[in-house]
């Protein structure tokens, strides 16, 4: 058996490294804003979970609101 005592890292499957946190710049409705993604070092793949993505929009649709 093999169990992960920590938080296990997030891996490229396609790379097999682990993801390292960079920023990215995001874009919605027509706007950029810079995000902290976990992202691999090699390929450039971007990890974004729909649970962060749906919460940025909802972030981001409430800050256009605002204004
Ligand atoms: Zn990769």
């Amino acid at each position: 058996m093999t169990e992960t005592p920590t938080t296990p890292a997030m891996i490229c499957l396609a790379c097999d490294v682990a993801l390292e946190p960079g920023k990215i710049e995001a874009a919605y409705l027509g706007q950029t804003f810079p995000v902290d993604l976990p992202r691999c070092p090699k390929c450039g793949f971007v990890y974004v979970s729909e649970e962060l993505a749906a919460g940025r929009m909802l972030k981001v649709e409430q800050a256009l609101e605002d204004k």
